[in-house]
């Protein structure tokens, strides 16, 4: 069963991961975007750990919630509604229960990642963040590891596609043969997943 100490763990984990790796995202949003990925994660993650010291909420959902208030309001340009409603549909759908089984989570993972399709309008396929979450909530029925290794093969993906939805869309043909930041930084979060999964 995941309770909230784990989801906290996961939320700590994406922070620390963020943080080290915001200079290869935002030089990842330099040729096909603004070149501000990697600050607009690490400002928002930095809150969310911030948030998540200051008050421990004891549920799963609560620490999801916490957490998408926080992306939502801290992170600038389109990632942070996008990573906001991902947590806090999952958040949602996970209610006030102390404890969730990894079914349940996978579950609610699937509801979050459709509710950022809806928002964003981006499939699988569109050089997004979607295609590092998509294969990841697909392979996690088998195990945390494997969506882990989804979601950093999704992301590597990204680089032969031309990008159809965001910033980097502008550019048509020439986003071709760069590695999306967004599907990056989903990959890094789904890393931290399993981390703290075998923490
Ligand atoms: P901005 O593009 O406003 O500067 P960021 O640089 O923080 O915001 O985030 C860019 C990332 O957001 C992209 O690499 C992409 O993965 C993701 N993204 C942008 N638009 C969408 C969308 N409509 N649906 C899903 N993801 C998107
Ligand atoms: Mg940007």
């Amino acid at each position: 069963m995941l309770d909230a100490d784990f989801f906290r763990r996961w939320m700590t984990d994406a922070a620390a991961s963020v943080a080290r790796e915001a200079d290869r995202l935002t030089a990842l949003d330099s040729p096909i975007g603004d070149a501000d990925h990697g600050s607009n994660m690490n400002r928002g993650f930095a809150a969310v750990s911030a948030a998540l010291a200051q008050e421990a909420p004891d549920t799963p959902g609560g620490v999801l919630l916490l957490a998408a208030k926080q992306l939502i309001s801290k992170v600038g340009g389109a990632s942070g509604p996008l990573y906001g409603t991902l947590l806090r549909r999952t958040g949602k759908a996970l209610g006030d229960a102390p404890e969730v089984s990894e079914e349940e989570f996978a579950g609610a993972l699937r509801t979050g990642v459709e509710a950022v399709m809806t928002l964003g309008g981006a499939a699988p396929g569109d050089k997004t963040m979607i295609d590092a979450l998509v294969p990841a909530v697909d392979a996690l029925g088998d195990s945390f590891a494997a969506a882990r290794t989804a979601a950093e093969r999704g992301a590597e993906a990204t680089t032969p596609l031309q990008a159809r939805k965001g910033r980097a869309s502008y550019l048509g043909e020439r986003s071709i043969g760069h590695q999306d930041p967004g599907a990056t930084s989903a990959a890094l979060l789904i890393a931290a997943l399993a981390e703290a999964h075998d923490e």
